[in-house]
C-alpha cells in the first residue's frame, strides 16, 4: 500500500460528482457574463510567478513548488492560474486579435507547499476569472457580482462578502509611507514573517493571523485617510453598483489579500456553515493594474477572482447543498444462462447507445444476488432475458422501486425506455420543465437551463 503525498487528496466516486458539479455550475454562470474556457498547463516557468504573484508573497517566499527539470530549467507547478491566464492572453496575442476585455475563466489544480489542515491542501482545486481590459469600476463591481451570483447559484445563502481598496499607486505609496512610520515602533516585538514584510512589501503585515501582533495592526492606519480622490470614487462606483444589485457587503480595511499584484478593489468570500464552521475564504479575487503589462501584454488593466472546491464542497456538504446529483443506473441488465450471457453485451450496446447507463451482471448470479446487486448499484430498473425472452423476443422490464413489470418486445425497447424516462424526469428529476420550478430560481426551458441540473434534453 502505497500513502498519499502529504496534504493531497484523491476525489472520487461521489465526491467527484459533487466537484464535477460545483465546476459546471461555476462555468455556466461565467459564461452567462460571455467568458469563455482557457486551459493552460500546471507547470509554467518559475520566472512568471516572481513577476506575477511577487516575491514578497508567501507563496513565492515560501510555497512553491520548484524544481530545475533535467533541461536545467526552473519549473514551478502553478501556485495560483491567473499568471498562466494573462500568459496565455499575451502568447496567444490576444490583445493585438480581440476587442477588451478578453474574458476567460479557467479551473484546475493547484499547489502550495503550505501546512496541511482544515480546508488547507498542498493540491487543491481553484475555478477563476480573469476579465482582461477593465477601464471602469463598474466592471470591477461586474466581476464581483458575477462571483457572488456564482455562489447564490450553488444555493449559498448568507455569503458574507468583504471588501476593501488598496486605493491607486499614489494612494497607496502615501499609506505605505504611514504604516512605516506606525509599525518601526512596534516591529521588534513582532513575529519574525512581519519583521520580513516590513522589508519587503509593509502592507502585508495588515495580513499577519497572529494574535499579539493583530492588537498592534487594528490601531494601525487606515487605508481610507490616505485615498485620492479618483481612488476614491472609483471605490464608490463599485460599492454603489453592488447597492444597486442587491449584494450585501462589509468593508474590512485590512484585507489585503496575499498577491503582490493588487490594487484598486480587492475583496473576499466568506461563508460560515450552519454547522458553525468556516473554512476561510471560499474565493477572493480583486482589480490589478500591471500584471498584465509586466507579463508583456499592453498596459491595461483588469480584474478577477478565484474560488477554492476543496472549500466550496466541504461547506456545500455540511448545508446539504448537494441536491439531485444522485447517480442512478438505468438499466441494470440480468442475463440468465450461457446464451443470455453470450448477448447481454449487444443488448447492453443498444441501451448505452441510446444513451442510458447500463451495467450486466456477468458472473452468472441467481435471481435474488442479481436483483440485490442491482440494488446496490442504483438501479432504476431490471432488464431480466433467459432463454424463453431470447427466443420470444420479448424482455422482461422491472421498475426496481415499485417492483411493478412489464413484457417488452426486443425491438421496441428503446421506445419503450424512452417513453419511461420521460415520464420520469418530468416527474421527479427535472427542474427546467414549465411546471417546475428551478432551484437557480430563473425560469428557463430545457435548452437554455444554466443552473447546472442535471437533466436529460
Ligand atoms: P488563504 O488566505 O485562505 O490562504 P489565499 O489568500 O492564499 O487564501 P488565493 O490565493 O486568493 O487565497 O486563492 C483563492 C482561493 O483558493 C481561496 O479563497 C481558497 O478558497 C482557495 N485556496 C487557497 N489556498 C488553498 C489551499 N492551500 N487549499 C485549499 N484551498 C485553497
Ligand atoms: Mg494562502
Amino acid at each position: 500500500m502505497f500513502n498519499l503525498v502529504k496534504g493531497t487528496h484523491d476525489v472520487i466516486l461521489d465526491e467527484a460528482r459533487k466537484y464535477s458539479y460545483i465546476e459546471v455550475v461555476l462555468e455556466r454562470t461565467a459564461e452567462l457574463y460571455g467568458y469563455k474556457e482557457f486551459r493552460t498547463p500546471i507547470i509554467e516557468t518559475s520566472e512568471l510567478f516572481l513577476r506575477s504573484v511577487g516575491d514578497s508573497s508567501d507563496i513565492v517566499r515560501k510555497e512553491m513548488y520548484t524544481f530545475d527539470d533535467k533541461g536545467g530549467r526552473s519549473i514551478t507547478l502553478r501556485p495560483e492560474i491567473t499568471a498562466g491566464t494573462i500568459r496565455s492572453m499575451v502568447a496567444n496575442k490576444l490583445f493585438a486579435m480581440q476587442d477588451y476585455p478578453i474574458k476567460g475563466y479557467y479551473c484546475g489544480p493547484c499547489f502550495r507547499y503550505e501546512r496541511p489542515q482544515q480546508g488547507r491542501y498542498r493540491q487543491f482545486n481553484q475555478f477563476g476569472v480573469e476579465c482582461a481590459g477593465v477601464i471602469r469600476s463598474e466592471r470591477d463591481a461586474e466581476v464581483i457580482s458575477m462571483g457572488y451570483n456564482s455562489l447564490m447559484m450553488l444555493g449559498f445563502q448568507n455569503l458574507e462578502l468583504k471588501i476593501n481598496t488598496l486605493g491607486d499607486e499614489e494612494s497607496r505609496n502615501k499609506y505605505k509611507e504611514a504604516l512605516k512610520e506606525y509599525f518601526s515602533q512596534y516591529i521588534d516585538t513582532m513575529c519574525e514573517d512581519c519583521k520580513e514584510r516590513f522589508k519587503l512589501n509593509i502592507l502585508r503585515i495588515l495580513d499577519c493571523k497572529v494574535k499579539e501582533d493583530r492588537e498592534i495592526i487594528d490601531k494601525a492606519p487606515k487605508i481610507t485617510d490616505f485615498l485620492s480622490e479618483s481612488a476614491k470614487k472609483d471605490f464608490d462606483t463599485v460599492l454603489t453598483n453592488l447597492d444597486k444589485l442587491g449584494i450585501k457587503y462589509t468593508i474590512d480595511h485590512e484585507l489585503v489579500r496575499g498577491l503582490d499584484y493588487y490594487s484598486g478593489v480587492v475583496f473576499e468570500f466568506h461563508y460560515t456553515s450552519s454547522q458553525g464552521k468556516n473554512y476561510g475564504a471560499i474565493g477572493a479575487g480583486g482589480h490589478y493594474n500591471k500584471l498584465i503589462h509586466e507579463l508583456g501584454g499592453p498596459e491595461i488593466e483588469g480584474c478577477g477572482y478565484a474560488m477554492g472546491i476543496e472549500r466550496l464542497a466541504s461547506v456545500m456538504e455540511d448545508d446539504n447543498l448537494f441536491t439531485d446529483i444522485e447517480q442512478f443506473l438505468d438499466v441494470y441488465l440480468m442475463p440468465i444462462g450461457e446464451r443470455a450471457i453470450n448477448e447481454s453485451l449487444s443488448i447492453a450496446n443498444v441501451i448505452r447507445m441510446s444513451g442510458y447507463t447500463c451495467d450486466i451482471c456477468l458472473e452468472n448470479k441467481g435471481m435474488s444476488q442479481m436483483f440485490k446487486k442491482g440494488e446496490r448499484r442504483d438501479a432504476l430498473y431490471a432488464l431480466i432475458i433467459g432463454d424463453n425472452e431470447l427466443d420470444s423476443h420479448k424482455f422482461v422490464l422491472k421498475n426496481m422501486m415499485s417492483q411493478e413489470q412489464i413484457e417488452v418486445k426486443e425491438n421496441e425497447l428503446i421506445d419503450v425506455l424512452d417513453d419511461l424516462f420521460a415520464e420520469d424526469e418530468h416527474d421527479e428529476h427535472c427542474h427546467c420543465g414549465e411546471d417546475h420550478e428551478c432551484e437557480c430560481e430563473n425560469h428557463h426551458d430545457d435548452e437554455h437551463c444554466h443552473c447546472g441540473c442535471h437533466h436529460k434534453e
